[in-house]
């Protein structure tokens, strides 16, 4: 996954041949001569393979070495996996000379990774990372590492993905442009996806990349700021953003990220409160798609969908969204949940597949194009396959992306998409669990449902994105005062529950009350210092109320009305036992 841009950055970064070929010799002249224009004249190229195999050419060990590596490479270029494969490893591992062995490695992890033997990838990165110091060619070792990056942040492993993207800076060459560095440092933190919009690598890769004219990284980048902008909470900023870059976006016609810019408008408009264009974009992205080979990237293009047509009361629709976006982001049925994960990752891998494919086709068909370019035209089509590599770095981010969808997968099924604590059907297994266990062991529990007061109003004054807010800023600040091993989750909207294990109703009490005050004193937000919550809490316990979950949910939930039939902001118990 997400090695198709890794492939191109390999094929992109030339070879040793740069690096002042020994004329006089004539084979060594035309190994030279092949890899300096592999990439830039298809047809010299081959041509000069061709002539290098051919059985008059005398080739001394050295150059047999380097042929190999060349065609291997073609192997990688083409999608020969099966010829590649061994002459790659060969050189890899028996080539004299540490250079070409590296370049042998990289393309090797390459095909490696796309093929899933993803043990051997990563036992060949070891290797390759230990050459490192010896390689002597300074382009060779960058474009190892930015090889090194791409595998690790394809595989989720953000820290090893971001230290090779920040070495990869050591050895560019003077003046270089620092965008392909930043492009990867971005590639690995959004592996980690904890990447705050405010993060320095938005600006520098941008910046970067706009000052070295490669414009599709930075789309790139951008998109994703965007998208990030939208779910913390500034739609504003957001929609500035994509208005500024749909130009470029369309003018590059780079179909990932058409769709991705419209279902980002779709999301940000709605977040704003802009229903009509929300639903616009929304069904322009989804229009691109018949066939759902983006599925992956559509959770807000449905749940964009899916709350437009329920505020207009068209529930029928709202319904059949719902569901695609429900299928789109979890599938979660306790017993069925192993069976449709493995569905569900299956899927994902024979979409990605296809992708990928379709995109290496596309590319067979660019360089069909390229070979019918005159020879004056090459220089106008050097630069039509720059910026095919780029496109396809960018579909490697997608990739990245999704892959790491997969990885995330069961824990996204099992938490609540806002605020990251279980959902209702988690939370109902989790605190079944722990009653259980509490029998067991007849110890005390308590059970606790928490509703914010007043919470319409809060959505109707300040707005839903506000609302959100709140939501999350409610649940830091009651994980802050819960131990790890009491179970906290979303029963939906701006109601939770939770089970206080090992706790008697005194010290729930005073536990919850301790959360209630400090609730009260919470700011939100800065540009709405009115803005104050507060909220009401039902407690049952197992003492009362025993150690059936259905019975314990409803006496909360009866203390739970009591306390706002009391005036809210107020903790109640169970009063009569049993
Ligand atoms: P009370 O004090 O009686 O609990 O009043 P309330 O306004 O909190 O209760 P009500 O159940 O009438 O309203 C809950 C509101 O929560 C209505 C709904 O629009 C809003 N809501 C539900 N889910 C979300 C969400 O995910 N985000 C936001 N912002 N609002 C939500
Ligand atoms: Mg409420
Ligand atoms: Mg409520």
């Amino acid at each position: 996954m997400g090695m198709c841009g890794l492939a191109m950055a390999a094929l992109f970064h030339g070879g040793w041949a740069r690096a002042a070929a020994p004329a006089g010799n004539n084979a060594t002249a035309l190994l030279a001569q092949a890899d300096a224009v592999k990439t830039t004249d298809r047809p010299r190229f081959l041509q000069l393979l061709q002539q290098l195999h051919r059985p008059d050419t005398v080739l001394s060990p050295d150059e047999r070495w380097r042929l190999r590596y060349l065609d291997g490479w073609e192997g990688s270029f083409t999608g020969d996996y099966a010829t590649a494969e061994p002459l790659l490893r060969d050189v890899a591992d028996h080539a004299p000379d540490t250079d070409l062995q590296s370049l042998a490695a990289g393309t090797l992890l390459n095909i490696l990774a796309i093929s899933h033997h993803y043990e051997e990838a990563f036992e060949r990165a070891d290797q390759l990372t230990a050459n490192i110091p010896r390689i002597r060619d300074r382009r060779v070792a960058y474009k190892a590492l930015s090889q090194l990056s791409q595998l690790m942040a394809s595989a989720g492993q953000s820290e090893p993905a971001r230290s090779y993207a920040l070495e990869m800076m050591q050895y560019a060459e003077p003046g270089q442009s620092m965008c392909r560095p930043y492009v990867y440092l971005f590639g690995a933190k959004v592996a980690d996806d904890t990447l705050p919009p405010t993060d320095p690598i938005f600006h520098q890769a941008v910046d970067a990349c706009t000052a070295a004219k490669e414009p599709m990284f930075a789309d790139t980048v951008q998109l994703d700021l965007a998208r990030r902008l939208a779910e913390t909470g500034d739609p504003k900023a957001a929609l500035a953003l994509l208005k500024r870059i749909e130009p470029t976006v369309n003018a590059q016609g780079f179909q990932v990220h058409v769709y991705v810019l419209r279902s980002t408008f779709g999301y940000a408009y709605w977040v704003s409160g802009h229903a009509a264009e929300a639903k616009h974009w929304a069904q322009a992205a989804l229009a691109m798609d018949p066939k759902g080979n983006f599925d992956g990237l559509s959770e807000h293009v449905y749940r964009v969908l899916y709350e437009v047509a329920r505020k207009a009361g068209d529930y029928r629709t709202a319904l059949d969204y719902y569901r695609h976006y429900r299928d789109v982001k979890a599938r979660s049925v306790s017993d069925a949940q192993a069976m449709a994960l493995a569905y569900h990752t299956v899927q994902q891998q024979l979409s990605l597949h296809k992708l990928q494919l379709e995109e290496l086709s596309k590319h067979n068909g660019m360089l069909e194009l390229q070979q019918a370019l005159d020879r004056k035209e090459m220089e106008a089509s050097r630069l039509y396959l720059m910026l095919l590599l780029t496109v396809l770095l960018s579909v490697a981010f997608w990739l990245v992306r999704t892959k790491r969808s997969q990885l995330r997968f069961q824990k996204l099924a099992r938490s609540d998409g806002l605020t990251g604590i279980l959902n209702h059907q988690h939370f109902v297994s989790e605190a079944w669990s722990a009653l259980r266990h509490a029998e067991k062991t007849s110890r005390d529990a308590c059970l606790a449902l928490i509703d914010l007061d007043h919470f319409k109003q809060i959505n109707d004054t300040y707005g839903h994105a506000t609302g959100d807010a709140v939501l999350v800023r409610t649940v830091k600040l009651c994980l802050a005062h819960l131990r790890p091993i009491d179970v906290f989750g979303r029963l939906g909207g701006e109601e939770f529950g939770l089970v206080l294990p090992d706790c008697s109703v005194e010290q729930g009490v005073e536990i919850l009350d301790r959360i209630r005050l400090a609730l009260a004193d919470l700011a939100i937000d800065e540009s709405h210092p009115d803005l104050g919550i507060s909220a009401s809490f039902g407690v049952a316990s197992t003492g009362a109320s025993g150690y059936e979950l259905s019975k314990l949910m409803a006496d909360a939930d009866a203390a739970l009305y009591r306390a706002k039939r009391g005036g809210r902001n107020r903790v109640e118990t169970v009063t009569e036992p049993g």
